[in-house]
């Protein structure tokens, strides 16, 4: 394939500068050597004293898992390193708040079966593994994933697949996580292949980190499947520009070729991406990767997420800071999913003035004021809801 126009290889850093390419390129080789343990990560970086705390406490919590590739993307002379706050553990992940839940989104009231969560009456999220390349310090199902709470999750594709058939209203399913991609290509064929034959599933998803943590991964033989089976969109998950690397690109691109559709949900996060310049890098970089911006979350309240959460009117502001000023391709929606399970609300910054019988009155990007009629003899007497139709005050 061509070279990419945008986007460089990492130099290699120590201690893998001497290894040979076709491990380096060899996802289980990467996996393999994953940094899992305190004395590893001390021997290649100066850790804080809470981040070497939050190791300790990391086996009991959410597991420490670290890909060379993705460590690697690190610098590590600075400690404010947007990527080392996403994947290196702090005990500030111990400090609990009053309003911090370990089910942050109320998925396990929306269990119906084991791995599957229905909240919404046309799509269910069917959790298939709970492992992933690398742990998010912030994951909103750290309960579940890594195994280190003692959450006992038992992914049984069979049962979830039964409820899927059973019941016909759902057109849409979600392959999550833990990381589907992990997952050997003949379990990923079985369960793609086994939705394909529902006739009433008409998308078919999966959500992975594995294209940022593991991108070597990607490889022939699983976009032979997704081509196969296809479309098989794709929801990827990356926070900085830091994380675009020329093997992201060509991951994507690997995908993109085999017609998989991708999107991309960042987590907003504290001294990670909370501010525009880093966002518009992000968004822009991820339009030259064929990554379509897709969700901007809240961060979820799971429990010892506190230092990484930030104001949500934040977020409001960087999204009115890129609305208009870019094309809405690279403008992810920025939603908060509710506390308790109400799913995903959209948060948009507000461009209706007023409402009135005779004229919408509107904001631009800039500021400026433009009034819109509203034509009477046509349509007004149709709304359902007229009154939901208002201007909020922020
Ligand atoms: C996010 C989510 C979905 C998918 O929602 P979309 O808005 O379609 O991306 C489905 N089910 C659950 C439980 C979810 O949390």
């Amino acid at each position: 394939m061509d070279e990419p126009l945008f986007f460089e290889e990492t130099p290699r850093k120590d201690p893998w500068t001497n290894i040979r390419v076709e491990d380096w390129n060899d996802w289980k080789w990467q996996l393999k050597n994953r940094i899992t343990k305190i004395d590893q990560l001390e021997s290649l970086i100066q850790l804080s004293k809470d981040e070497r705390e939050g190791c300790l406490f990391a086996d009991k919590k959410l597991a420490l898992a670290i890909t060379p590739y993705f460590f690697n993307l690190i610098d590590r002379d600075d400690p404010e390193d947007p990527i080392r706050k996403q994947v290196i553990p702090n005990v500030k992940e111990t400090h609990v708040q009053e309003n911090e839940l370990l089910d942050p989104v109320g998925e396990d009231e929306n269990s119906p079966v084991e791995g599957i969560v229905h909240r919404y009456p046309d799509r269910v999220l069917f959790l298939v593994t709970d492992r992933c390349a690398a742990y998010c310090r912030y994951c909103t199902r750290s309960r579940l994933v890594s195994n280190a709470q003692d959450y006992n999750f038992h992914p049984r594709f069979d049962a979830g697949l039964d409820y899927i058939r059973n019941n016909p209203q759902i057109r849409d399913v979600l392959l999550s996580g833990g990381d589907p991609l992990l997952l050997s290509n003949n379990k990923i064929e079985y369960l793609i292949c086994e939705l394909r034959k529902i006739p009433h599933v008409q998308f078919i998803r999966i959500g992975s980190r594995i294209p940022v943590f593991l991108p070597q991964r990607i490889d022939p033989a699983l976009c032979a499947i997704f081509k196969k089976y296809g479309p098989i969109w794709l929801s990827i998950h990356v926070n900085h520009p830091n994380e675009c690397s020329k093997e992201l690109f060509h991951a994507c691109e690997q995908l993109a070729f085999s017609g998989v559709p991708i999107g991309n949900q960042s987590v907003l996060l504290k001294g990670v991406n909370n501010n525009t310049e880093t966002m518009r890098s992000l968004i822009h970089k991820l339009l030259m990767m064929r990554v379509r911006p897709y969700y901007l979350y809240q961060c979820d309240l799971i429990t010892g997420s506190a230092h990484l959460r930030t104001d949500p009117r934040e977020g409001i502001e960087i999204i009115q800071s890129l609305r208009g000023h870019t094309t809405g391709y690279a403008v992810p929606q920025f939603v908060i999913d509710a506390p308790g399970g109400g799913g995903k609300i959209p948060i948009n910054p507000n461009y209706i003035e007023s409402v009135s019988e005779d004229a919408i009155t509107l904001k631009n990007y800039e500021g400026k004021r433009y009034t819109y009629p509203i034509n009477k003899e046509s349509e007004s007497g149709k709304l359902e809801h007229p009154e939901l139709i208002q201007p909020l005050v922020i």
